[in-house]
Parts: C-alpha cells; sequence; structure tokens
C-alpha cells in the first residue's frame, strides 16, 4: 500500500499520504520518523529516502482543535466497530464479520436511520435473529448485550474509512488505538 500515516505534533493521527508525499515532508524537514518500519525507499538519481510508516508533524495541525461533527455512514460504522459484530449473546461475545448494519432501535419502531449511537455493525445470523425487536427486548428474553455502547467515532477513525481495514498496516495501530481510546 502506497501510504505513510503522519501523526501531528501531539502524536494524534493526522492524515495519510502518498510515498511520494511523505518524501517531501520528510525532506523539507516538515516531518520525521516515527517508526522504525520502513515501507519503501524511494530513489531519484542522486537520492535514495527510506520512507517510514508513520512519520511526525513538526508542528500541531489546525484541525486538531477544532470540534466537527462527523456524518454518520454505514461505512463508517463497520470502521468504527472493527468489522466484527457488536453483539453478545449471555457471556459469548460475538466474533463473526460484520457484514451488515444492525439498528438497535428498529426503524420500523422510530429509530434512527442513520446515528452513530443506533447503529452498530453485526453479523448476517444475529442480524436476522434480532430482526425488528430492540435491543432491550432481545436482552431480556435471550440475554443480549453489546460489546460497549456505540459512540461517535472521532477523526482518525473517518481517516481511516478511505483505507480498507484488512490493510492498515500493523506499524499504525499502536498510534489508531491511543486515539481511539481518549
Ligand atoms: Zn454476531
Amino acid at each position: 500500500m502506497n501510504r505513510v500515516l503522519v501523526l501531528d505534533a501531539a502524536w494524534q493521527p493526522d492524515r495519510i499520504v502518498s510515498f511520494e508525499r511523505a518524501v517531501t515532508l520528510l525532506w523539507d524537514g516538515k516531518a520525521v520518523a516515527a517508526s522504525d518500519e520502513i515501507v519503501t525507499t524511494m530513489r531519484s538519481p542522486s537520492v535514495s529516502v527510506d520512507v517510514p510508516a508513520v512519520i511526525l508533524l513538526g508542528q500541531v495541525a489546525k484541525w486538531a482543535f477544532k470540534r466537527d461533527m462527523p456524518v454518520c455512514t454505514r461505512s463508517g460504522v463497520l470502521a468504527r466497530d472493527q468489522h466484527v459484530c457488536q453483539f453478545v449473546i449471555g457471556d459469548v461475545a460475538c466474533h463473526r464479520p460484520a457484514s451488515t448494519i444492525d439498528h438497535l432501535l428498529p426503524q420500523s419502531r422510530g429509530g434512527a436511520g442513520l446515528s452513530w449511537s443506533n447503529l452498530v455493525g453485526a453479523c448476517a445470523p444475529h442480524n436476522s435473529a434480532k430482526a425488528d425487536h430492540t435491543l432491550e427486548e432481545m436482552a431480556k428474553s435471550h440475554g443480549w448485550s453489546l460489546k460497549r455502547e456505540p459512540f461517535e467515532p472521532r477523526r482518525s477513525i473517518r481517516l481511516l474509512n478511505r483505507v480498507p481495514a484488512h490493510v492498515i498496516p500493523e506499524s499504525w495501530l499502536p498510534f489508531l488505538a491511543a486515539q481511539a481510546g481518549r
């Protein structure tokens, strides 16, 4: 994947850039390596530059201080839930891939259509088992619960929506986990 994760000066994920852009930032002294993992070496006739998987900007990006409201999308919900079904049945957390989106309060019962707090990733069997029941009903009748309360994600998770989850490099994960946990 021709991409490098850029951290701002507060070590928060800022954006994802191409190898070429990363080299420019390094070459101009605007960023330094933040990871030992070298993902490629860019060569020109006169110079070669090792490109790290993660680079760190020298100053805090402006948007880091802004709070904007992320728009809820189906792909955003799946990314927030790491593409794994969010239901727990009794004491057993489901580990199947979330191939569907479940409305905790079904739209047929007045639930919001696109809402970070009303949507969770769900496997197909659990989505069809829940059908148009509310989570409260499933909790009473079958002991269902959620792995965590659905939340409005921060910007780093939305940035990741542009990168398929299965190609996110392992060297990015410590930074992304730190961000998601705040
Ligand atoms: Zn499931």
